[in-house]
């Protein structure tokens, strides 16, 4: 039996001053990842924190500047089905719906969706060391069985996944985070919120202690016209994604004026190049382009043994969610890609 203490927060101040007066205490939104979290002994809270009752967390509305605002407590759900992000972000409408089940989607919140931890067995498992779960402990999973784990960014006291599909969208969408906290508040680029595990695979992301996140802001541009999320997993649902990819295309005819690939099941972030997405800029949208832009995304990467597979995986991934995006109906259940 694990005691714990309950607090409502109203205000982003309150919940701030309440996390930093009481060690050990914890933020509750969904508490979906928390509860797995609690149950397997890999945290502990003394105290919650319920920050549901925070109005400006829950707020969902579209800013002067054209964009959409997604308060951190609005629920994964919701969002996916909101019509604004139906009509003008499809693309995170669809990430969001390939992820969970549907119950969970409907407690997951936005901002839950950026903390959720990684899904590595000997993570969950606290008879066995980890260095993300104790630091300096040590990483089974790179000599052990490593089927999901990551062949981009990893070090060698880490080589976890980051599990969300929202993430890759916000990703390719250049999302932005607006956190409070006690030095006041900040907005971080989506690129930089998570990070790479380094020699600190403890650290998952760049949040500052008790920093609360607030709200999620996406910019103008959509890419509602062309766009694709494709999750390729070891069972259709409520599994988590061995290789994922976010594809967002501005299109002049056939040329390509614009590209954003994301990949989610890779690494221990949402994954990006920036060289891959130069070389697609005034190229003809086709097979040929995508499959030359997988080579120079995959370049580094570095199989274990059990997730070898995944490099090949991750190109073939690129080319037909390429090739989707150019026709976003072929994404209707069933469908194939033209080729
Ligand atoms: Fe722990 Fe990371 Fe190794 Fe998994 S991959 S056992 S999370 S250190």
């Amino acid at each position: 039996m694990n005691n714990f203490e309950y607090q409502q927060a109203t205000t982003s101040v309150e919940a701030i001053n309440l996390i930093e007066n009481h060690d050990g205490s914890r933020f509750l939104a969904g508490g979906t990842n928390l509860i797995d979290l609690w149950k397997y002994n890999i945290t502990n809270p003394t105290e919650l924190i319920d920050i549901n009752r925070i109005a400006e967390l829950s707020e969902i509305r579209e800013l002067e500047n054209g964009g959409l605002r997604l308060g951190a407590g609005f629920k994964n759900a919701d969002t996916a089905y909101h019509p604004v992000v139906e009509q003008k972000y499809p693309l995170l409408s669809k990430a969001i719906l390939a992820g969970a089940s549907a119950q969970i989607r409907n407690m997951a919140s936005n901002g839950g969706n950026l903390l959720q931890r990684t899904r590595c067995y000997y993570f969950y498992d606290p008879e066995v060391p980890c260095n993300k779960r104790v630091p300096g402990s040590g990483c089974p999973a790179k000599e052990g069985y490593n089927r999901i784990h990551a062949i981009l960014g990893a070090s060698e006291h880490c080589i976890a996944v980051f599990p969300s599909d929202m993430c890759v969208a916000l990703t390719a969408l250049d999302a932005v985070v607006n956190v409070a906290g006690p030095e006041g508040n900040r907005s971080i680029n989506f690129a930089d919120f998570h990070r790479l595990p380094d020699d600190r695979p403890d650290l998952d992301n760049n949040l500052k202690p008790h920093e609360l996140i607030v709200s999620i802001d996406l910019p103008e541009k959509g890419f509602a016209a062309n766009y694709s999320y494709l999750k390729l997993r070891d069972r259709h649902s409520y599994a988590f994604a061995l290789v994922s990819v976010a594809t967002a295309l501005e299109l002049d005819g056939d040329t390509i004026k614009e590209a954003r690939i994301a990949l989610g099941g890779v690494a221990h972030k949402p994954w990006r190049s920036a060289e891959a997405e130069d070389f697609l800029r005034g190229k003809i949208a086709n097979a040929e382009s995508f499959a030359l832009a997988a080579d120079i995304i995959l370049s580094g990467a570095t199989g274990y043994g059990h997730n070898d597979f995944k490099i090949k995986l991750a190109k073939r991934a690129i080319v037909r969610n390429g090739l989707m995006a150019l026709n976003p109906e072929s994404q209707l259940p069933g469908a194939q890609p033209s080729a």
